[in-house]
């Protein structure tokens, strides 16, 4: 049996749960290794079931033998669970209670009447998803490889009066021509007082002369992402802009020389935030210093200056400053960071300096 479901075995074992209702796509496609769409799975020691529709079966069937029987769903798929719990005996059957809405968890409670009970889990797979395995890290890499190959060859295109949407144009294509399934999420071209926003729309907008652009991609390479973002500039680079992006550059470098295990996470946070704040922009870097990344975008572990847990060989995640002047311009900087068994490796290595 594969690793990653004995590992949740044991862990419902500690919660004496007999199964588990996973219903967050992320964690279904980590537990069997197949990028699963609309699905459940239900995992116990006595049977693994992965619930689908007519347009998976086929498809499926072949991923996921000997991990999980595949089961048909047309029809009420929450009526087909709860008779699956039923005739495995199960009594005590954890659910996601992030992923599993109320509606749902309703029905499968009045399908299973009083022959067993639902207990609201939180995190189970998350935990163990923050610490990759050999293979997801190659799969990592490479998104990471065509992330940074699509960052050498943009510069060309950032020039003035292109639009903003044209240089994301380019990324895309480069970054399917590549081999990237698709970008990890909505790529962001940001020019002049755009980059202000740290999350900004990609826009009509044409670049101006001596302007900064922020150029925030990743992409997904067999379901796992990348996620980096650097400045370029279309011609020369005022003084204020080089100091902010200077200021930025050393508060990321701060953070990543911290990194290692057994440091507490909202000490790599502090690390950036404090020197930001000694150069008196605090108030200009409102958000997180980073967040984990694998099979989504998003995950555990998030580097906030709250984060009270430690860090662990095996995760990975991005470290990311910027301070944003409003109506004027921003600066981040974001790379992906392996927390090895003494330090780190900065995954993304120098695209330019
Ligand atoms: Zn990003
Ligand atoms: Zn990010």
């Amino acid at each position: 049996m594969d690793r990653r479901i004995k590992n949740i075995y044991a862990k419902l074992s500690e919660k004496s749960l007999q199964g588990l209702i996973v219903s967050w796509p992320a964690n279904i496609s980590y537990l069997t290794e197949y990028t699963s769409r609309d699905s459940y799975f239900l995992l116990s020691k006595k049977q693994n079931i992965y619930f689908t529709d007519s347009r998976y079966i086929e498809e499926a069937k072949g991923f996921l033998k000997g991990i999980a029987q595949i089961k048909r769903s047309n029809g009420s798929v929450f009526e087909a669970i709860a008779q699956a719990c039923k005739s495995l005996g199960l009594k005590r059957i954890g659910f996601e209670e992030r992923y599993l809405p109320f509606a749902e968890y309703k029905k499968i409670q009045e399908e299973l009447n009083k022959s067993a009970k639902l207990v609201p889990t939180y995190g189970l797979v998350e935990g163990l998803r923050q610490i990759k395995d050999s293979e997801e890290l190659k799969k990592i890499k490479k998104a990471l490889k065509i992330t940074r190959e699509a960052l050498k060859f943009i510069p060309d295109f950032i020039k003035p009066g292109k639009k903003e949407i044209e240089v994301a144009a380019e990324l895309e294509r480069f970054l399917r021509y590549s081999g990237a399934r698709s970008g990890a999420f909505d790529l962001i071209v940001a020019s002049g007082p755009n980059s202000s926003f740290p999350h900004h729309l990609t826009s009509q907008r044409k670049i101006g002369d001596n302007e900064p652009v922020l150029i925030d991609l990743g992409v997904d390479y067999l379901g796992y992402k990348s996620d980096l973002t650097r400045v370029f500039f279309s011609g020369k680079i005022n003084s204020l802009v080089r100091s902010i992006y200077d200021i930025v550059l050393k508060a990321q470098e701060r953070a990543i020389s911290k990194i290692k295990p057994a440091v507490r996470i909202s000490e790599i946070d502090a690390a950036a935030r404090q020197y930001i704040t000694r150069k008196g922009y605090g108030r200009f870097f409102g958000h997180n210093l980073g967040h984990g990344i694998g099979l989504e975008v998003h995950e555990e572990p998030h580097l906030s200056g709250k984060a009270q847990d430690k860090l662990m060989p095996g995760m990975v995640f991005t470290v990311e400053p910027g301070i944003y002047l409003p109506h004027k311009f921003g600066i981040r900087i974001e790379d992906m960071v392996l927390v090895t068994q003494k330090g780190c490796e900065v995954l993304s290595g120098a695209v330019y300096k």
